[in-house]
């Protein structure tokens, strides 16, 4: 009965939770929904959120009481929540908003088709959460956001035990994919006419701890490299622990994985990161990007911090600030402590004031800007060549400019040169970079345009979605 019924799918978090929303989508269409026109109200929405924040609680109870006089006006309109707070909340989500239809976790995304046509048969909220995985979601259908880049999960779950993070208790402990699975996904995608692919893992490195192999990450990366077509390959988050030198040699020495590494601090602080229990101290992370520098010169190095975490003093926050000025960053995700009830910071003693957090966060931010600009004025004059990505770009008086990523992930913004040829998403455009800013680099004198059979594929896939509108050449297999 669900033919034809229209859905929406409202994704908050991390790319584990964007990852699943692709899977939420493909089995919603698998099971005859369509997406819901732009600015229409959709006869199914589902909620997949996450944990994390201290506010996420709000702000989910805020949206469901704004969905209460829509569900009103729309007889047979059905919410669903699932995602991290689904697992931890469970029956308390239809007890605080009884105007939910289901209730699914992060361990059976796969039963929310069931659930909902159970809902809507019996008249009755469904609530439904497993403790651990059923099925590794990869082998769940997928509707993915883009038609040249794709997630592709190697790992759920996590072992550690981080005293601010509540992933372990919602999402499990760690369950590894088999290598020849994964693989046979890589194959499936490039044949699919994807040229990037982002691994992905609570704890990417850790990879092939459940089926004790240590190594198991750096061969995966050696066995992409092998994959033909496969231009791009990145991943997504390492732990400091886990990163051992063969994944810097398989870095290096594999040509289609990126120089590009995302690696959370989350403190400078020794005293600090014990107290988060983060099981690696400022020397070992140093040595880390000492290393992938020495092998990858021109790797780009992103981060995580935490400003403020429980007990943080003047001096601790300092130590923090020596390590960015050590590590230069090429930018960093930065976050206020926030409490996360059901972790054991939470109840940790000498909670920081807001005043010194909101101080130090903004002390923290000035330096990583600082340096992450003076690291992307390194690149003016540089050739470089960038995956351009989906989107209209944007005009300035005189040029038109396309956003896409550097081999390091940096946003490029690069003119269009009618007289190269005008890329389409998924295209590569060689260009020289003419102006470097804070968070992205500018690129306006064109090279080449190298058409791609992903940005074929992109081209059709639009020229499906609105008939009518002209193909363009189709490119010569590269
Ligand atoms: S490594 Fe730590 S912060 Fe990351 S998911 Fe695991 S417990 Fe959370």
């Amino acid at each position: 009965m669900s033919l034809g019924r229209t859905y929406q799918v409202r994704t908050y978090g991390c790319q584990m939770n964007v990852h699943d929303s692709e899977r939420l989508t493909g089995l919603l269409e698998d099971a005859g929904y369509v997406a819901a026109p732009e600015g229409e109200q959709a006869d199914v929405v589902v909620f997949n959120t996450c944990a994390v924040r201290e506010n996420a609680d709000n702000r989910l109870y805020g949206n469901l009481s704004h969905l209460v006089p829509v569900k009103e006006a729309h007889p047979g309109m059905q919410i669903a929540v699932g995602g991290c707070l689904a697992q931890k909340d469970q029956g308390e989500i239809v007890k605080r908003a009884p105007w939910v239809d289901v209730v699914f976790g992060t361990h059976n995304i796969g039963s929310l088709p069931v659930l909902l046509e159970r809902a809507r048969i019996e008249q009755e909220a469904q609530v439904e959460i497993a403790e651990s995985l059923e099925v590794f979601p990869s082998s769940l259908p997928t509707k993915r956001d883009s038609a040249y880049s794709a997630w592709v999960s190697v790992s759920v779950g996590c072992n550690n035990t981080c005293t601010f993070c509540i992933v372990p208790a919602l999402r499990g402990k760690e369950k590894d994919r088999r290598p020849g699975d994964i693989l046979k996904e890589i194959h499936a995608l490039v044949d699919e006419g994807v040229l990037e692919i982002t691994l992905l893992g609570q704890n990417v490195n850790a990879y092939g701890s459940e089926f004790g192999d240590r190594e198991a990450f750096s061969a995966l990366l050696r066995a992409c490299g092998d994959v033909d077509g496969l231009e791009r390959v990145r991943f997504t988050s390492p732990h400091p622990r886990d990163f051992t030198d063969d994944v810097i040699a398989a870095m290096a020495e594999t040509s289609n994985v990126m120089p590009q590494l995302h690696m959370p601090l989350q403190s400078g602080s020794d005293s600090v990161l014990q107290r988060m229990r983060r099981s690696y101290r400022q020397e070992r992370y140093l040595g880390i990007i000492d290393r992938v520098r020495s092998a990858m010169p021109e790797a780009a190095i992103t981060t995580d911090i935490i400003v403020g975490f429980p007990g943080e003093t003047d001096e601790e926050f300092e130590d923090t600030l020596r390590v960015v000025r050590e590590a230069r960053f090429a930018s960093a995700y930065t976050f206020q402590y926030s409490k996360r009830p059901g972790t054991p910071a939470a109840d940790m003693p000498d909670q920081v004031p807001k005043a010194v957090v909101q101080e130090r966060y903004e002390r923290l931010i000035a330096e990583v800007n600082d340096i992450a600009w003076q690291e992307n004025q390194r690149l003016e004059g540089r050739v470089l060549d960038i995956l351009v990505a989906e989107g209209e770009g944007r005009k300035d008086e005189r040029t038109l400019r396309l956003s896409g990523r550097a081999p390091d992930n940096r946003l490029v913004h690069v003119a269009v040169d009618e007289n190269v040829g005008v890329p389409r998403p998924g295209d590569v455009v060689t260009a020289e970079v003419t102006y470097a800013a804070p968070h992205h680099l500018v690129a306006d004198r064109i090279l080449s345009v190298r058409r791609t059979r992903a940005g074929d594929v992109g081209e059709r896939v639009k020229q499906e979605a609105t008939p009518g509108v002209l193909l363009g050449m189709p490119s010569l297999p590269s």
